[in-house]
């Protein structure tokens, strides 16, 4: 192996940046796009790549969260909600709003509990402008096709339907034309105070490379990892604590008709999603399984298999089997430690804490939902701005459009058709692909092409060079991995001949 190159004088001499932030998570990155946009000078490290962990194993929901109510959680699902409206605005090809249909079950909750809750639920925001809840009848109503003739009641609602991972690139990449230097790949391995500022000691995980940066506050935007980065990192003490709580998904082919996903309610008393995903796909999740060991990748376990397959077929006509499953994953949710007894009833609200009395600020973020992560970044800002000004600046980020959310008038279907006949050569499939990951940005990769040969497409799909030299120049992908499941979820749809060769062209590009 190489040693370790070290390059730590000549940075450490240069001008401190303002915030460095750990983790390209979406809380980091959008931290970054708020602060960036204030004027400050800002640094992001993250140690894989953007969104590798959390970030991309959520259910993917960009909602209130109905079942808080039952916990009291007003003041979250309040927030959540006017964020929902929000960010459907703000990224409207990669977020977009979906009707759930929630059976009334005698074993679990009573019918009047259920409209109770949704009517709250939808007079909580006043910014709401999606469809409100009502009751169905699933004799006559085209969702209880899919279900068990003993379900003849239940409600439908709005919330909405996010790419997880591509909201976290969209916010760096944002962050980045403003100025952010973002590091993926890149390790936060020590950080100490020293004379008003942090030192910091990053470690290039490709190279092994380590460099020092300085840094006049540090947020700690860690997720699973927020304690650890504290306590054995930062070497600072603290009071607050994590509680990491496994959620895991499976995907099975499609296993109901139209555009609706369903909510289901367990006698357990948790509730699973089953939701259309990528056009031939059902999604089902998730669990609550508490996490003792260390924070990193981990996995579905067989009892959750098996627990969310009971889970569905307690309802759907047809039967889905352990064998059915194509896919799977599963992330830790780095809930804020309220000491709750019940993992399922730990708070998904967030807590920012910030430490400024051993020298420079540091902020810690624990807990948070993607759907908050905009007003989480600001509150971020707001609590560090007395003692930060380079982000003491006006909130901005409210009614900011994210790249490619700029997709002009009549929204996704309109920039659809415009996308299809400027270049009418795109099969359908592909044009639908493009608006939906890149919105106005699927213009850049088409670029001067005038044909499909022109796009480069790879054997065994529909992803081309032209597009994948995009995700490198412009998403920070640097393995197939951030192509195909992250940057995407084309892992899904191509065979693995199809995905060698994106792995062959990634790396002859890539050296
Ligand atoms: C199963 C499940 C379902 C969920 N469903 C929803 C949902 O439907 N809707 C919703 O709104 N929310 C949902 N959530 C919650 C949401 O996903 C999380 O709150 C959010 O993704 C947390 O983001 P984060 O940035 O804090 O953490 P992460 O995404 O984990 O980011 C933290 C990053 O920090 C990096 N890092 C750690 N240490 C270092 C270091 N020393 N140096 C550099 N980098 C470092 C890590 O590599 C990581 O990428 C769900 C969560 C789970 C687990």
């Amino acid at each position: 192996m190489e040693p370790a190159q070290i390059m730590s004088q000549t940075e450490s001499s240069n001008v401190p940046y303002d915030l460095l932030i750990v983790g390209g998570g979406v809380n980091g990155a959008g931290i970054a796009r708020d602060a960036t946009g204030r004027g400050a000078s800002v640094l992001l490290v993250e140690q894989d790549d953007l969104a590798s962990y959390t970030s991309s194993a959520s259910t993917k929901l960009i909602h209130g969260g109905l079942r808080y109510l039952e916990y009291y959680e007003f003041r979250l699902v309040r927030e959540a909600l006017m964020e929902r409206e929000r960010l459907l605005k703000m990224a409207p090809h990669i977020i977009w709003p979906m009707r759930f249909v929630l059976p009334h079950s005698k074993l679990v909750r009573p019918a009047w509990m259920l409209r109770a809750g949704l009517f709250l639920y939808d007079h909580l925001a006043s910014n709401m402008t999606l469809p409100k809840s009502r009751g169905i009848d699933f004799r006559t109503h085209s969702s209880g096709r899919a279900l068990k003739p003993e379900y003849t009641k239940g409600f439908v609602y709005s919330d909405g339907w996010v790419q997880d991972s591509r909201l976290v690139v969209l916010n760096a990449i944002d962050a980045a034309q403003r100025g952010a230097d973002i590091r993926t790949r890149t390790r936060l391995v020590a950080a100490s105070r020293v004379n008003g500022l942090w030192e910091a000691t990053l470690e290039d995980r490709t190279t092994g490379a380590t460099s020092t940066v300085r840094a006049r506050a540090l947020v700690n935007a860690a997720g699973p990892w927020v304690a650890r980065l504290l306590a054995d990192t930062l070497k600072v003490p603290n009071s607050k604590s994590v509680r990491l709580v496994k959620g895991s998904h499976i995907v099975v082919p499609r296993v109901f008709e139209g555009p609706q996903a369903y909510i289901f309610q367990n006698p357990d008393k948790r509730i699973v999603f089953a939701i259309p995903y990528e056009q031939d796909f059902t999604l089902i999740g998730t669990t609550d399984i508490p996490w003792e060991q260390e924070p990193g990748k981990v996995a579905i376990a067989a009892d959750e298999i098996s627990y969310l397959c009971e889970s569905v077929n307690r309802y759907f006509r047809a039967t889905v089997k352990e064998s059915d499953v194509v896919w799977s994953y599963a992330g830790l949710r780095p809930l804020y430690d309220d000491a709750s007894a019940n993992a399922s009833a730990v708070t998904r609200d967030y807590v920012l804490d910030l430490d400024t009395q051993n020298g420079a600020p540091l902020l810690s973020i624990f807990g948070g939902k993607i759907t908050t992560y905009r007003k989480l970044a600001e509150h971020a800002l707001e609590k560090l701005a007395p003692v930060l000004p380079a982000v003491a600046g006006q909130s901005w980020t409210a009614n900011e459009v994210l790249p490619g959310g700029d997709i002009g008038e009549g929204g996704f279907t309109a920039a659809l058709d415009r996308l299809r006949r400027a270049a009418p050569w795109l099969p359908e499939g592909l044009a639908w692909r493009l608006m939906r990951n890149y919105g106005s940005r699927a213009y850049e990769i088409i670029g001067e092409a005038t044909s499909l040969a022109e796009m480069g497409l790879l054997p065994g799909g529909d992803l081309g060079t032209r597009e994948i030299d995009y995700l490198i120049t412009h998403e920070w992908a640097r393995t197939a991995e951030d192509v195909l499941w992250r940057r995407s979820k084309l892992g899904l749809h191509i065979n693995d001949a199809a995905k060698a060769g994106v792995e062959t062209y990634m790396r002859q590009k890539l050296g």
